[in-house]
C-alpha cells in the first residue's frame, strides 16, 4: 500500500488541515508513513506567519530533493500558506515540486491524492535501506503518525479572519472570516469521536469570534453543544482576540467542566500606540479588565500570549510597557517574536526598528516572561498530573511526552516499554511531577487510565528508580 508523509509547519488550523489531508489520504488507499523515505506521496504544509516558518518550510522542501531524484515515482506536495501565497513563484524557486494546492484548495489536494492512488499499486520504491542513505537528517516539523494521533482531533469551525492587523498574512492569504455551519461541526466532532478521539480542539483563527451562518449560535453556545457530547472527555480551543472575549463567554468557560483549563489571548503589545497601529481593536486597558474577568470566573487556568517586538514606531518607552506587562500578569506561557515583516501587509511598508535592538528587546522580554512560566510550573511540583500521552519523547526515545490539560509538556521514563509497542488503549498518563523546566515538567509515570475520569492502573516505578533507592 502506498504510503504518505505530512510534515506541518505552523499554527493548529495547519495540524487540522493535515489532518483532513490524512483522512482522506487513508480513505483513498494510502497508510500513513512515518517517515519520509517510506512514502510515495510527501505533503509540507507550510506556514508563513513568520520568516522563519517559510524559511524552514524551503529548506524542508529542497531536503527532499534528493528522495525524488532517487524516485520519479514520488510525489512532492506543497499545500498552506506559503502556497497561496508563493503560488506563482515556487515552480521558479523549487521546480522539483509535483503540485501546489492553496489553503482553499484542499478537497482538490483530496481529489488528487485519490486520483494518484492508483499509479501506486504496482509502484516500485526504492529500498529501505537505499532511501534511508539518502535522507539521513530529520525534520523539526510535525508530522502525523500512525499511534496516537487520532486520540487528538482538530476541528475546523472557522476559516480565515477579517480583522486585518496589519503586521499578519492571514487574511491576505486564507480570506475573509467564513463560518462553518453548527451541523457541519457537530457532525465531524461526532466522527473524530467514533474514530477515538479523547480531546477535541475547535480550531479557528479567531475561534470566539464565531458565528453559525444557518442559525444564531455563538461561540460559547457552540461550546455549550459540543461539551455535551456524551463520549467527549475534553474540549480545548485557538485561539482567541480579545475583542471578542465576551462575558458571556467567561461565563461558559467558567461552568462547562469538560473544558482544559487553558486560555490562549493573544495581547501582542502592552503599548496602545503600538496597539493601534497594529489595528489590534483593543486597549492595554481593555485587555486587563478581559484577563480579570476571565481569572474570576476561571481561577487557576493558564493564561498564555502572544507578544511581538520590534513593530515599526516601537520605542524603548513602548516596550518597557510591554515588558511591564509581561510581570503583571504572569503568563503561563508566551509565544515571543521580533517582528518580521510580511509581503503584501501593511506593516511592511513601514520604517523597521533594526534587527540589533529588536533582538537586544526579544531576549529581555524572554527573560521576564521565563519567570512567570517557570513558576507556573513549578507549581506542579509534588502533584500528579493526568495528562494525555502524545508518543515517545523527540529527543529521548526511552521517555514518554504528554501534556496536561493546561497544555504544560511533561516527560517521563518510559518504564513499560511502550516507545516499542505503543498502547493508545491506555492515553492517560498519571506522572508525578518531579522537576520543573523551561519547557515544561518532568516527572515519573504512576498510573494508566483508559478514560480521563477513569480508575488508573498503578505502574511500576522505572528500573533505575530501584538500583537508585
Ligand atoms: S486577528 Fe489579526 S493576527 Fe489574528 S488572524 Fe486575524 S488578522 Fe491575523
Amino acid at each position: 500500500m502506498p504510503g504518505i508523509y505530512i510534515e506541518t509547519f505552523g499554527c493548529q488550523m495547519n495540524e487540522a488541515d493535515s489532518q483532513y489531508i490524512a483522512e482522506r489520504a487513508l480513505s483513498a488507499g494510502y497508510s500513513i508513513a512515518e517517515r519520509p523515505q517510506d512514502a510515495s506521496v510527501l505533503v509540507v504544509n507550510t506556514c508563513t506567519v513568520r520568516d522563519n516558518a517559510e524559511t524552514r518550510a524551503y529548506g524542508r522542501i529542497n531536503h527532499f530533493k534528493v528522495l525524488k531524484a532517487a524516485d520519479p515515482r514520488l510525489r512532492l506536495v506543497v499545500a498552506g500558506c506559503l502556497a497561496e501565497q508563493d503560488r506563482d513563484r515556487m515552480h521558479r524557486l523549487v521546480p522539483h515540486v509535483d503540485a501546489v494546492f492553496g489553503t482553499r484548495e484542499l478537497v482538490r489536494l483530496g481529489d488528487a491524492l485519490a486520483a494518484w492512488r492508483s499509479e501506486y499499486s504496482e509502484a516500485q520504491a526504492p529500498e529501505e535501506e537505499e532511501r534511508d542513505l539518502l535522507l539521513p537528517l530529520g525534520g523539526s516539523a510535525d508530522c502525523i503518525t500512525g499511534a496516537y494521533s487520532h486520540l487528538r482531533a482538530f476541528v475546523t469551525v472557522q476559516r480565515g479572519c477579517s480583522y486585518y492587523c496589519t503586521f499578519c498574512i492571514v487574511p491576505h492569504v486564507r480570506g475573509r472570516f467564513d463560518h462553518r455551519p453548527l451541523g457541519e461541526i457537530l457532525e465531524e466532532v461526532r466522527r473524530r469521536l467514533d474514530e477515538g478521539a479523547r480531546e477535541v480542539t475547535l480550531v479557528g483563527q479567531t475561534v470566539n469570534a464565531y458565528r453559525d451562518p444557518t442559525g444564531s449560535a455563538d461561540f460559547s453556545d457552540l461550546l455549550e453543544t459540543v461539551a455535551a457530547f456524551p463520549g467527549l472527555e475534553r474540549l480545548t480551543f485557538v485561539t482567541s482576540h480579545p475583542k471578542d472575549f465576551t462575558p458571556k463567554l467567561a461565563q461558559t468557560l467558567g461552568a462547562l467542566a469538560k473544558i482544559n483549563p487553558r486560555f490562549h489571548l493573544p495581547v501582542q503589545s502592552g503599548s496602545d500606540p503600538v496597539l493601534r497601529r497594529m489595528n489590534r481593536k483593543y486597549t492595554v486597558d481593555e485587555y486587563r479588565a478581559k484577563v480579570a474577568a476571565f481569572r474570576e470566573r476561571c481561577a487557576g487556568w493558564a493564561l498564555t500570549t502572544d507578544l511581538i517586538v520590534g513593530f515599526p514606531g516601537e520605542t524603548d518607552d513602548d516596550f518597557a510597557r510591554t515588558v511591564a506587562l509581561a510581570r503583571e500578569l504572569r503568563f503561563a506561557q508566551a509565544f515571543t517574536f521580533v517582528y518580521s515583516p510580511r509581503r503584501g501587509t501593511p506593516a511592511a511598508r513601514w520604517d523597521p526598528v533594526p534587527a540589533e535592538i529588536g533582538n537586544a528587546r526579544l531576549r529581555e522580554l524572554v527573560a521576564a516572561v521565563d519567570e512567570s512560566v517557570v513558576a507556573f510550573h513549578r507549581a506542579k511540583i509534588g502533584t500528579t498530573v493526568r495528562a494525555l500521552i502524545t508518543g515517545p519523547s523527540k529527543k529521548d526515545r526511552s521517555k514518554l511526552a504528554a501534556k496536561t490539560l493546561d497544555n504544560v509538556t511533561v516527560i517521563a521514563p518510559d518504564a513499560e516499554g511502550e516507545a516499542a509497542t505503543p498502547r493508545p488503549g491506555e492515553p492517560w498518563l498519571d506522572v508525578r511531577i518531579d522537576a520543573a523546566h523551561r519547557w515544561g515538567c518532568s516527572g515519573t509515570i504512576v498510573g494508566r487510565a483508559a478514560r480521563f475520569e477513569g480508575q488508573a492502573r498503578r505502574v511500576a516505578p522505572p528500573v533505575v528508580d530501584l538500583i537508585a533507592g
